[in-house]
């Protein structure tokens, strides 16, 4: 195949960035160049037509993954929430991986975009657009003052909880069956929080959030709201998808959500285990019904969950594009869910 693969997908959710970090940090920065064992990398994105997107920083928690994957992979699971971790703890590892990115930029691999103008560039460029965002707010402290510098450094887009309690709010738990409505909502300091990110403009993420805290934002914030990888409560009952009710909030605010690649979200049984493309385009089908086309798009996940092996990497991102075609989706609405529906909600988001 010559040229580029059409179109270039602009994707909800990734985190290399933990992976790199895991993998000894910025001296890991140059695998990501050369090819990595993982889920992007610039030889996979170049293979698959992955246009970037948002590279989420995320603070771990100490958990058994092994045993985790063990428990997901049961007919019904119900896996506590980790400890919170205090922001003195999560500052050092959230400027680490902050500082991977650069790093990225620095090797020319990618292009740190503040606004949807330098993510166009990026495009017609065929350059990687990275969106700094932060997957839970463990390093932001209550006076909000790493929020304002992390904004200057280039941050866009946070999600005020993962699935654990912050200072914020209440995250949900990797629970099946279950809906999302467990525990209290955003604290007072969430509130707070919503309302200085919606005066810097940072785009706030919904995914992960319990159904309270989902509500508060809903309330409070005058941003489209927009969860970057979460999927149909309707097809797959597990508490980290979003009900009809919480979808129809999402195009009343003319938001979006990205498709979560995890099986565990995909599949109607909860399982972490493998299932094919049909199960996305059940999922894509519910959310263009309750969302329209213009307000469904792409949020892989990769390298942060178990992923259908018909894709694999961001190297097998053209069998999901081939079954979208072969699904009847056409060339208009491809353009719509893997590139300009993010575009459209970015810009809303940050302005022009
Ligand atoms: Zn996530």
């Amino acid at each position: 195949m010559s040229g580029p693969i059409q179109p270039a997908v602009l994707d909800g959710h990734n985190d290399v960035l933990l992976k790199l970090y895991r993998a000894g940090g910025l001296a890991a920065a140059e695998t990501f160049i050369t090819g990595r064992d993982g889920h992007i990398d610039l030889p996979r994105a170049t293979e698959g037509g992955f246009g970037g997107g948002f590279f989420a920083v995320f603070i771990p928690s100490a958990i058994d993954l092994d045993e985790k994957t063990e428990q997901m992979q049961r007919p019904s699971y119900d896996l506590p929430l980790p400890e919170p971790i205090d922001w003195e703890d999560a500052l050092p590892v959230a400027l680490t991986e902050a500082a991977i990115l650069f790093r990225l930029e620095e090797l020319g691999a990618l292009t740190v975009c503040r606004s949807a103008a330098d993510m166009r560039a990026c495009l017609a460029g065929g350059r990687m657009a990275a969106i700094l965002h932060m997957e839970g707010a463990e390093a932001i402290d209550p006076d909000l003052h790493a929020l304002d510098v992390l904004y200057r450094a280039g941050l866009r887009s946070l999600g005020p909880v993962w699935s654990r309690p912050t200072i914020f709010g209440h995250g949900v738990p990797f629970r099946y069956p279950s809906d999302g409505d467990i525990g209290p909502g955003l604290t007072d300091h969430g509130l707070r929080l919503v309302k200085r990110c919606n005066e810097l403009r940072i785009m706030i993420d919904l995914s992960h959030m319990n159904m309270a805290g989902f509500w508060d934002v809903a309330r409070q914030s005058d941003a489209p709201l927009v969860a970057t990888h979460s999927n149909a409560h309707a097809v797959c009952a597990h508490a980290r998808n979003l009900t009809d009710d919480q979808l129809a909030a999402i195009r009343d605010s003319d938001g979006m959500v990205g498709l979560n690649f995890a099986v565990a979200f995909l599949r109607e049984d909860g399982r972490m285990v493998d299932t094919g493309l049909d199960q996305m385009l059940r999922h894509l089908d519910h959310l263009i019904d309750r969302l329209g086309e213009t307000r469904v798009g792409l949020g892989s996940d990769f390298d942060g969950a178990v992923v259908p092996s018909e894709i694999g990497s961001a190297a097998g991102l053209p069998a999901l594009r081939e079954a979208m075609r072969a699904h009847g989706y056409d060339e208009g609405l491809m353009k719509k869910l893997c590139q300009e529906n993010w575009l459209r909600v970015l810009e809303k988001t940050w302005g022009g």
